[in-house]
């Protein structure tokens, strides 16, 4: 069944040799001359199919023009932009290799773990180039973000970030120094900021994600090239409109000093599991102090925190502070 659509689509585009006159701009202001006619293999959903394209050479510039590549959007790739989409999820759904038994099984489409990764990369990089300078764009006030008039703002506006670990295969992290045994990374910080909204409340009065409300930016770079990500993406959510503007975060202090810098304004909260991760952390720290009470002070502090006495909390552990530094009594 593929193979007659692919012979159906190579023919349909076989009525259009790519001739575009005997002269064509090539891309630099240059007259690039029609040379001949090229064939090119190209590997779509249906199968793999040849398209005959008109060729342009650039004496200016020395280099070929094939206006046809850039119509079917296939210049510098040898998988059609249908393919490459379902490769892209494929890839970004699971490891090269199982994403190539993935398109297999699913859509009967054969393809190298080499090609998927290839593919999946120069789309990846490019769509994360053309986010980073959308988002120095936004930030540097050079692009405005229009809101639709009909939608309206909502109140509040959450921005909850986190960074974590992820497992890296050997050839991904060579070169960069670790904190295991051995002294090699075998993982990089992935950092994710999510804006999403919370608009009800469960029956025990917990606010739920309004669903579909959630838009993600996640990356590798540094916090210094994170930053723009996060702030053009709150940006583009209407950040600067929103009456109460959240952050949410794990305590870690690069996510409060971004917060900060980019929404000097929001509320920063830790979230509540985080919060009692740090409280059990405090406790043992305290472990000195507190002597046998350690449990019964551990259980009083959480208690605290869920009731939302923080200022009981802060003054509780206060009280034990000059026990610990005398500078402080
Ligand atoms: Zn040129």
């Amino acid at each position: 069944m593929t193979q007659i659509g692919a012979s159906l689509l190579e023919q349909l585009l076989g009525a259009d040799g790519g001739y575009r006159g005997p002269r064509v701009d090539c891309g630099d202001g240059h007259s690039a001359r029609f040379v001949g006619y090229r064939d090119k293999t190209i590997t779509t959903v249906l199968g793999a199919i040849t398209v005959r394209r008109g060729y342009y050479h650039c004496a200016d510039c020395g280099h070929g023009v094939l206006p046809r590549d850039d119509e079917l959007g296939v210049a510098d790739a040898s998988l059609s932009p249908g393919l490459r989409k379902i490769t892209a999820v494929a890839a970004a759904a699971a490891p090269f290799a199982a994403a190539s038994t993935l398109l297999a099984e699913l859509a009967g489409i054969r393809l190298g773990t080499k090609r998927i990764e290839r593919s999946a990369e120069t789309d990846g990089a490019a769509a994360a180039d053309r986010q980073t300078r959308e988002s120095a764009a936004i930030c540097q006030g050079e692009v405005t973000v229009l809101t639709p008039a009909e939608q309206p703002l909502p109140d509040k506006l959450y921005i909850a970030i986190d960074g974590t670990g992820v497992p890296m295969t050997a050839a991904a992290v060579a070169g960069r120094a670790g904190k295991g045994p051995d002294g090699r990374a075998h993982t990089r910080e992935v950092k994710l900021a999510a804006v999403f909204t919370q608009t009800a409340v469960d029956d025990d009065g917990r606010p739920i994600r309004d669903p579909d409300s959630t838009s993600y930016v996640a990356s590798f770079a540094t916090v210094g090239d994170f930053a723009p990500l996060a702030a053009a993406e709150a940006t583009r959510r209407g950040a600067e409109r929103i009456r109460q503007l959240v952050v949410l975060g794990d305590g870690a202090a690069w996510i409060w000093n971004l917060a900060t810098a980019r929404w000097p304004h929001a509320t920063p909260i830790v979230d509540l599991y985080h919060a009692r991760e740090h409280l059990h952390a405090l406790a043992d720290l305290l472990t000195d102090p507190l002597g046998p009470d350690h449990d019964q002070w551990l259980q009083a502090r959480l208690a605290d925190l869920d009731t939302g006495d923080i200022e009981h909390l802060v003054t509780t552990t206060e009280t034990l502070l000059p026990t610990l530094d005398p500078l402080l009594a």
